[in-house]
C-alpha cells in the first residue's frame, strides 16, 4: 500500500515513550528489523507519522521507519502486511481503561 509521510510531527509525544512504543503497544507486532519500506534495509527506526494515500481517510497512523524515510515528504511504499496504529491518542493510549480495551479489540478486527 502507499503511505504519505505527514512533516511537522515531531513535537506530538504520547504516554507510550515514543511512537514506535506506540506502535508495538497497538499493533500486537514485535517491532521490525528493518524499515518497513518495501526496499529498505535500515535499521534506526523511529515511529513516523503518516497518512494513506487516500482521499476519504485523512486520519494519520504510525508505521515503523527508517530516520531517512521519516524525513521524505515523499510517498512511501509498505507491504500490505503491516499495521497501522492511529496516532490519535484519545483512540489508543490517552483512552480509559475500559475504552483501551475495546480499542484494541477493534484494531484487532481490522488486521488481515
Ligand atoms: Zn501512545
Ligand atoms: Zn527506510
Amino acid at each position: 500500500m502507499r503511505l504519505k509521510n505527514v512533516n511537522g510531527t515531531s513535537g506530538l509525544k504520547c504516554g507510550c515513550g515514543s511512537w514506535l512504543d506506540h506502535w508495538a503497544k497497538f499493533s500486537g507486532q514485535s517491532i521490525p528489523t528493518y524499515c518497513v519500506e518495501s526496499s529498505c534495509y535500515e535499521k534506526q527506526l523511529v515511529g513516523a507519522h503518516v497518512q494513506k494515500d487516500s482521499v476519504s481517510d485523512r486520519n494519520w497512523y504510525i508505521v515503523p521507519l527508517c530516520t531517512k524515510h521519516n524525513l521524505k515528504a515523499e510517498s512511501i511504499i509498505v507491504g500490505d502486511h503491516v499495521v497501522l496504529v492511529p496516532a490519535n491518542t484519545s483512540e489508543t493510549c490517552n483512552k480509559s481503561m475500559y475504552g483501551s480495551l475495546t480499542g484494541l479489540g477493534g484494531l484487532y478486527s481490522l488486521r488481515r
